[in-house]
């Protein structure tokens, strides 16, 4: 059997391909069905393609083959994902320019893509960073707007008081910001915010009629996360503090309430002799990431100095 010689044999092919643009969807002026199949843009990085790009490309590439030999019209596109913290990293590493670093990191990718043969229709390539691209992303943002679904709402993000920027989750690490060093803060801040819970109970409706693995279901309902219970509302003065509980029944044997360490009320509640002890733990939370916080299993907290009553007995209980 001759030897595979991939130069001599896909250079002959994809060139015929590129020529004869074999992948470009045709114009919808027949009857043939319609497929449309699109990976995940990958983020165009200076280090080129990698394996797990490959394997998801070569999943849809799969899937694109199979139905132009249905006799489907198929559009695939290709796309880069351009925006975000990495071209910000590279270009304050480097000193070039996001726009220049990016431009040269897709001619690469393409070029990649292109030598491993995918299907793709070149005529559609789109990047996230065009503003023919970006014009249609904002346009979605201000639908979600008009609706109520994009909305602003102040919370704590960690801040790095020395890059005097707010910085992700994974770029704290222990408490340090991954760029400089220093110790990192959080901040209060308006943020945009977008209403995904107003969908959640959808989403979870129609998790079984969906033919998934079990294991991928449960993970899927897991992250919806429902827990269905009950708001009661304890009063503490002039204050209203209004608790979820899934266990209402058990309200009778409740001898204390806990607010988070960012509960806006906190402030209102400590009295002069507690306000340093209560500060001092709020600060030391917060500094703590969601993960850790869930993780630490004993159950910790301050006296607020201040007292809620128990609406279910009439009893004063500790906050
Ligand atoms: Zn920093």
């Amino acid at each position: 059997m001759e030897r595979y010689d991939p130069l001599k044999i896909e250079q002959k092919w994809q060139e015929r391909w590129a020529k004869g643009e074999a992948f470009k969807a045709r114009e919808l002026n027949d009857d043939a069905p319609k497929m449309y199949l699109a990976e995940m843009f990958p983020y165009p990085s200076g280090a080129g393609l990698h394996v797990g790009h490959v394997r998801n490309f070569t999943i849809v590439d799969v899937l694109t083959r199979f139905y132009r030999q249905q006799q489907f019209n198929v559009l695939r596109p290709f796309g880069y994902d351009t925006f975000g913290l990495p071209a910000e990293n590279y270009a304050i590493k480097t000193g070039i320019s996001p726009e220049q670093a990016t431009a040269t990191n897709i001619e690469n990718f393409r070029k990649q893509a292109k030598k491993l043969g995918f299907a793709v229709d070149w005529s559609r390539e789109v990047n996230t960073s065009n503003p023919d691209y970006y014009k249609w992303t904002q346009w979605c943002f201000l639908q979600l707007f008009k609706k109520g679904l994009a909305y602003q709402k102040e919370s704590y993000q960690w801040w790095c008081p020395v890059d005097q920027t707010v910085l992700a989750n994974e770029q704290v690490e222990n408490g340090h910001c991954w760029r400089c060093g220093s110790e990192v803060e959080k901040k209060k801040m308006k943020q945009w915010f977008f209403k995904i819970t107003a969908y959640a109970d959808e989403l979870l409706d129609e998790i079984d009629a969906l033919d998934w693995p079990e294991k991928i279901k449960t993970m899927q309902k897991n992250w919806i996360g429902r827990s269905v219970g009950a708001e009661i509302e304890f009063e503490s003065g002039k204050y209203k503090i209004k608790v979820f509980t899934t266990r209402p029944d058990t309200l009778f044997g409740a001898t204390f309430l806990v607010l988070a360490p960012e509960h806006p009320l906190i402030s209102k509640l400590v009295t002069d002799n507690t306000r340093e002890k209560v500060d001092q733990y709020c600060t030391a939370a917060m500094k703590k990431s969601e993960i850790e916080r869930q993780e630490n299993k004993e159950k910790t907290g301050v006296f607020t100095g201040s007292y809620a009553i128990n609406p279910a007995t009439g009893e004063e209980i500790p906050i």
